[in-house]
């Protein structure tokens, strides 16, 4: 195992430093920490307005007032840059989300995944893109922060010191969908949400700063141009603070959907099923089989549960295809036992949880779901274990569904992902249109397929990954991670689009 593997369940046992408080009222600028509820401190300056919405108030981004004539759609502005002559542009720089490789090829009347990713990488350089990263290398690097996120808290509540901003069970973060219901619908849940920014945003701070020191770029002159499977991405891409390269300059400067580049390849008379396989750029170029399942429901339970199981238990996860959260059902729940092994932190923490329950108390006053902690700290054949309790769900009306049931105490969870459309992101509202209904099936199916042949299936042996830890972000939830890397949550949501 990497010394940078083995640093991670110790990388965030500093001391907590009480967050500086959001005020959802008032028209002055309000500062927030860089990371709230984090030990990181340094403030950032959000300008933000009030809006009223019938009897309620709401803030919203001061630059997200309204601007008057409509923007051009992002495709063309993407364009409209890219289009120009090379000396007079900037870097255009492309990433493509994990779901967008299995449905492009729909666009030019072929089965899901009938293409490769190595066409599509080659079919955005024949328009003009002069690097293209994957997404896979921001699923990656988010497992490894989320990853140590969720062990961060189970240890907080192992060490019977749980504090209210980091409770456990512990939301995925990285779909905007969920995001916005999360804010505008249930805001009390916040702190039970992973700070951790989506793939798509962590690469775009990671080009606009990674990048640009190592190519000696400056980040106003890059343009970042992400390809989703989302009509969300654009407004997640749009909010205020996502500016790791300095003031004004965008993490992530265009959204195209996979409809729309489908749509503009054969404008371009770029026939994607004819061209060579092309490569992905480095440094962010390379991703694991575990960023692949990102683009499914179940997806990134399954990335994260490779790399915790890993983590904890200092043995890799025996069974990497996780049929429990694999599929479409709405819903999905399993449980996972991890054993650390003798004289690790883990397995001194578990004992001593075994024996003590003072932290039920404290977790009772955690917040609005209750976890439960106690119940699954197992002790089989004299081996103390961590039974890690986990529920999937896709859809927003199956994620309010399982929301109910916790809040009512009727299931408990220590780690929840919740994707907001059907199928997750292959299902995504920027998609090709399909009359096929069996197409969200088929295209979850090939994106198993490349996760089977990927030579690395987990996010922590990722060693383009492994290296910018070591020579940019230290460790995983570094103080520079938590800058670049994580993000926070408006109660009312945040009005970008
Ligand atoms: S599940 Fe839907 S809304 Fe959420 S990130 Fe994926 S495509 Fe976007």
């Amino acid at each position: 195992m990497s010394a940078m593997l083995s640093s991670l369940t110790n990388s965030r046992l500093g001391a907590y430093v009480p967050q500086v408080a959001v005020s959802r009222y008032g028209s002055k600028p309000v500062y927030v920490p860089c990371v709230p509820f984090r030990k990181c401190t340094s403030a950032v300056p959000v300008p933000v307005k009030t809006v009223q919405e019938g009897n309620s108030v709401r803030l919203m981004p001061a630059a997200a007032a309204p601007a008057g004539a409509a923007a051009d759609p992002h495709w063309k502005q993407a364009f409209a840059e890219l289009d120009k002559p090379k000396a007079e542009r900037k870097v255009m720089i492309a990433q493509v989300a994990p779901a967008v490789r299995v449905a492009i090829s729909e666009s030019f009347g072929l089965a899901p995944g009938a293409t490769t990713p190595g066409q599509l990488a080659e079919s955005l350089r024949c328009l003009g893109f002069d690097m293209v990263f994957d997404t896979l290398y921001g699923a990656d690097l988010t497992i490894m922060e989320e990853g140590t996120e969720l062990l961060s808290r189970l240890q907080a509540q192992l060490e019977a010191h749980p504090h209210s901003e980091e409770p456990l069970p512990m939301f995925t973060s990285c779909c905007p969908g969920w995001i916005a219901l999360l804010e505008k619908s249930y805001p009390e849940l916040i702190p039970y949400v992973s700070s951790c920014k989506s793939p798509q945003m962590m690469l775009g701070a990671m080009v606009k700063t990674y990048l640009a020191e190592k190519k000696g770029i400056s980040p106003s002159d890059i343009s970042m141009v992400s390809i989703m499977p989302c009509v969300r991405k654009q407004g997640e891409a749009d909010r205020d603070w996502f500016c790791s390269g300095g003031a004004g300059v965008r993490d992530v400067d265009h959204v195209i959907t996979t409809a729309e580049l489908g749509n503009i390849l054969k404008e371009r008379n770029i026939n994607l099923p004819e061209l060579p396989e092309g490569g992905w750029d480095e440094p962010l170029g390379s991703g694991s089989g575990a960023g692949v399942v990102f683009g499914t429901t179940g997806g990134v339970m399954e990335a994260a549960l490779r790399t915790a199981y890993e983590l904890v238990t200092q043995q890799p996860l025996p069974r990497l295809n996780l049929s429990e959260v694999r599929g479409m059902d709405g819903i999905k729940e399993t449980e996972i036992k991890m054993v650390p092994p003798p004289g690790s932190k883990f397995a001194e923490l578990v004992a001593a949880r075994a024996a003590a329950k003072a932290m039920d108390e404290a977790a009772a006053s955690a917040g609005a779901i209750k976890w439960d902690g106690g119940s699954n700290f197992t002790a089989d054949d004299g081996a103390k274990g961590i039974t890690l309790r986990v529920a999937v769900a896709n859809g927003l009306g199956n994620a309010k569904k399982l929301l109910t049931k916790m809040q009512t105490g009727e299931c408990k969870y220590d780690f929840v992902e919740i994707m907001a459309c059907p199928s997750g992101c292959v299902g995504g509202g920027g998609q090709p249109r399909s009359t096929d209904k069996q197409v969200a099936v088929k295209r979850q199916q090939a994106l198993y397929d490349l996760d089977e042949r990927a030579t690395i299936r987990r996010s922590h042996e990722n060693p383009a990954v492994q290296k910018a830890y070591e020579d940019f972000l230290g460790e995983p939830n570094s103080h520079k991670a938590h800058d670049l890397l994580h993000t926070h949550y408006v109660p009312g949501g945040v009005d970008t689009e």
